[in-house]
């Protein structure tokens, strides 16, 4: 099991920003309303990952760190929906076969008043004070294959990739707060949003995330037809310079890289700017769950839709009204 599970490392785990994405999903699905990073260079040495969602019951944090242990399936009918939110129960166990990972975590609500810590390495366990909520730390990355590290780039290239892990799920969830230590030394912080209408907690985090001038040179879009909802920015292409690292496309709340998607949106601004330029946006695109396969990949960054061609034009559709809009 632990071979199979070191297999699946070297699938799910590529540099510290997979492990960083993974605990940051963790977070956001135990509920957390603030999620603390604490890098070590550049997240090799050291990835802490705190919030304060429902917390790990004392009797279930041997079993986190096992394979296929999952609290998020509980019944067959839930496997569908489960499947296509790429919940596989595997991320904590194949971390746990390449890196040293101790749990301390605190149930809300649970009796024994205290949290409880799980030395991943010794399997000991032990009370430990904190409030509710759970901390994930993640230490020496790929200790036990020189080569896999070897692989890896400078500190600052590592922590680029953790951070744009971060900024792919902050700008998702505007409604939780973020806030990124490296070497001692806060990096970046975004505040809860409290805005309520979607659009505006968007605009607001994405100003926070990507910068004032980015949201100034941006327009709001929302485009609905045969059955997908396309939503989000677009930026203005004349003014932003649009980067790749500009391009974040969710489906179903889910980040996504996919040529469907970055594809349509050339086009779109193609037709409207008669010119070659790289698009710039945030798009979310909810589609009916079962018209879309996530688990394509084991980093879940991918996916397949059952018809690409509505999506391409849905996006394209999206994308050409809000810019071919007279601007005020
Ligand atoms: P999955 O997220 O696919 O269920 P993981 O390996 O990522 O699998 O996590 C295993 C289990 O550990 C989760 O199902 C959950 O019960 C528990 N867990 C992990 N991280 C957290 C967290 N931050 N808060 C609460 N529970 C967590
Ligand atoms: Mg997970």
């Amino acid at each position: 099991d632990e071979l199979i599970s070191q297999i699946a490392a070297g699938e799910v785990v590529e540099r510290p920003a997979s492990v960083v994405r993974e605990l940051v999903d963790n977070a956001l699905d135990a509920g957390a309303h603030q999620i603390t990073l604490r890098l070590l260079a550049g997240g090799v040495r050291l990835i802490s990952v705190e919030d304060d969602g429902g917390g790990i019951p004392r009797e279930e944090l041997p079993a986190a760190l096992k394979r296929h242990a999952t609290s998020k399936i509980s019944n067959l009918a839930e496997l569908e929906s489960v499947h296509t939110m790429g919940f596989r129960g595997e991320a904590l166990a194949a971390i746990h076969s390449i890196a040293d990972v101790s749990l301390l975590s605190r149930e809300v609500g649970s009796d024994d008043g205290h949290a409880w810590m799980l030395h991943g390495r010794t399997g000991e366990l032990a009370p430990a004070a904190r409030t509710h909520g759970t901390t994930v730390e993640v230490r020496e990355l790929f200790y036990a294959t020189p080569a896999r590290r070897k692989f890896l780039k400078t500190d600052a290239t590592e922590l680029a990739h953790c951070l744009e892990a971060v900024r792919r799920h902050a700008l998702a969830r505007p409604d939780v707060g973020f806030a990124v230590w490296h070497e001692g030394k806060l990096v970046e912080q975004w505040r809860v949003c409290h805005q309520g209408e979607p659009q505006a907690a968007l605009a607001q985090r994405l100003g926070d995330v990507l910068g004032q001038d980015f949201l100034a040179q941006s327009l709001a879009l929302d485009w609905q037809g045969q059955g997908i909802r396309v939503w989000g920015r677009t930026g203005l292409p004349d003014a932003a310079r649009a980067r790749a690292d500009r391009q974040f496309a969710y489906v179903n709340g889910r980040f996504v890289r996919d040529k469907v998607i970055s594809h349509a949106a050339r086009s779109a601004y193609e037709d409207v700017l008669h010119g070659q330029r790289q698009p710039s946006y945030a798009l979310f695109i909810e589609i009916d769950p079962t018209r879309v396969d996530v688990n394509v990949h084991p980093t879940k960054i991918e996916v397949r839709f059952r018809d690409g061609r509505e999506v391409h034009q849905a996006v394209r559709h999206a994308i050409e009204n809000a810019l071919a809009k007279p601007r005020s």
